[in-house]
């Protein structure tokens, strides 16, 4: 603990999305920032275990508004630039939903992630698993790793936590939310095809729209396969889950295993002009936790054999797969749904079906609360919870106290598992990566002044905290 090599002002405990985004943003405020994370390579679920078919979605509000880009915005504008991501796709298809998407390639997001980390000063520890937290009383005062070295102490004067799964969190001693098993989201083995014929695809989807599962846009079914029927360029879809009939057949068959939809997400490489088919719902399973490793062993076994019948499936039943191919298979299991740690605000759901407004804001959202993935259904269906969606359209605040856990000291949480009701859960990559943002820059902040992050709360504090945000492009007003 002498050593000077192991005293920094920030450490960032995991380096998925939130992750990366919280140690850019804390670094560019000028504090000592070390991100840790137990794997050899950075993005988490967005390209490790990823990519998510539409990669970056939810950026604008159903009035075509942009609400969401700092970080993230500066991540995709630079791989467009590069031809590696497509452009914020409006299309009319998608319009008034807000569930619209922009692509970036996954394999150059990870690229760009790292020469982000260099460009900013972020220290990194890679290989590295954080086991625990140094505390004292309820102040957290570093971290413990493990790695090829032995054991290893980190002190910090703020540690983020970014795992995910809120392990650490959990260890220092906060508050969380786990629903049971029975109640979990399902987790997926993601997996992706090349080699389809789009053509051949398209003009089956044109002959039966009925098939595709209404994502968003107009709830009138004419209107929408009208518009599917008009589609050319197959990237307009999105992605294509539904196919009732074959999926049936294929079930009635033996072909199908009854545990997950069929259909996949557009996946566009753009520089080689090829779009593969990315999977992310076909291997799947539930009544089980993120948090326990028997469980996840058990899922990582059961969704290796689904792929197989899934990928098979494909091939023999969906028109334009016959000659398609894996090209890829996630490295562990996609964890969907796990604790969430309870903080100083609990965003409800409420709020999302009021578009709320908080004097904390720290980014805007258009995310509606209550779809939940249920694995033996097939389909996406209503949260039991309950749901909402935002009023006109427009985007609620996300307030920064969602981010600081109770009772425990110089901590701060971003990503999947903030401080939310169930329904109002902010697990999709552009919250995880708002959360990050605000994270980072409030502990930096936090370094500066010489505050702890709860009483960064203060209303001067936010103040500041947000002149940074929006100095890093980070939209808090001006929109619906
Ligand atoms: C099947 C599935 C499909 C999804 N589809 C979409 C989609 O289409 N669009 C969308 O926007 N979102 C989607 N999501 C949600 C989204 O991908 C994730 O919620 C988001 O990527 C989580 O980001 P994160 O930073 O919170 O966590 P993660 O990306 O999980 O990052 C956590 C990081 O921490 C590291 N880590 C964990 N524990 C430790 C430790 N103890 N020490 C060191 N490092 C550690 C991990 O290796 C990882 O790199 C999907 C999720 C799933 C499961």
């Amino acid at each position: 603990m002498e050593n000077n090599r192991y005293k920094y002002d920030v450490v960032v405990c995991g380096g998925g999305t939130s992750g990366v985004a919280a140690a850019i943003a804390s670094a560019r405020t000028g504090a000592k920032t070390l991100l840790i994370e137990r794997l050899g390579v950075l993005g988490g679920q967005m390209n490790v275990s990823g990519p998510p078919g539409f990669s970056y979605a939810h950026l604008f509000n159903d009035h075509g508004e942009q609400i969401i880009a700092g970080i993230l915005e500066e991540t995709h504008a630079r791989l467009l630039k590069e031809n590696h991501a497509s452009p914020h796709n409006l299309n009319e298809y998608r319009a008034g939903s807000g569930y619209i998407f922009s692509f970036v390639d996954p394999e150059w997001w990870g690229l760009l992630i790292f020469q982000m980390m260099t460009e900013n000063n972020v220290h990194l520890l890679l290989h590295s698993l954080v086991v625990d937290v140094i505390k004292n009383g309820n102040n957290v005062n570093g971290v413990i790793v493990e790695n090829a070295n032995g054991r290893e102490y980190i002190e910090a004067k703020v540690v983020i936590e970014c795992t995910g799964e809120g392990d650490i969190a959990a260890r220092a001693g906060c508050d969380f939310e786990l629903l049971s098993r029975e109640d979990n989201e399902p987790h997926s083995l993601c997996f992706t095809m090349d080699g389809v014929d789009w053509n051949e695809f398209r003009d089956y989807v044109r002959a039966h729209p009925d098939q595709i599962q209404p994502r968003g846009g107009t709830r009138d079914p004419e209107k929408r396969y009208a518009l599917l029927r008009k589609i050319e360029d197959v990237e307009d879809y999105g992605d294509c889950l539904g196919f009732y009939d074959i999926m049936n057949e294929a079930i009635k068959n033996g072909d199908w295993h009854p545990y997950a939809g069929m259909g996949f997400f557009m996946a566009p490489r753009p520089d080689g002009n090829v779009i593969q088919a990315h999977f992310q719902h076909s291997a799947q399973i539930g009544n089980l936790w993120s948090c326990d490793a028997w469980d996840l062993t058990a899922a990582e076994i059961e969704c290796r054999r689904q792929i197989q019948i899934a990928a098979k499936a494909f091939k023999k039943y969906m028109p334009g797969f016959k000659n398609a191919y894996i090209v890829k298979i996630g490295m562990e299991l996609r964890l969907r749904e796990g604790r969430r740690i309870m903080g100083d605000y609990v965003l409800k759901t409420e709020d999302v079906g009021r578009g709320a407004r908080f004097y904390d804001c720290i980014g805007k959202n258009n995310f509606a609360a209550g779809g939940v993935h249920v694995a033996d259904t097939r389909t996406l269906a209503s949260s039991k919870l309950g749901g909402a969606i935002v009023p006109d359209g427009g985007s609620y605040d996300m307030p920064y106290r969602m981010l600081v856990p109770r009772k425990i000291e110089n901590l701060l949480i971003a990503g999947k598992h903030v401080s939310a009701e169930r329904p109002a859960y902010q697990r999709f990559l552009q919250e995880t990566m708002v959360t990050g943002q605000a994270a980072g820059a409030a502990a930096g902040l936090c370094v500066k002044f010489g505050v702890t992050p709860r009483q960064l709360e203060e209303e001067k504090y936010v103040k500041e905290l947000q002149d940074v945000l929006r100095s890093q492009g980070v939209i808090l007003e001006g929109v619906r």
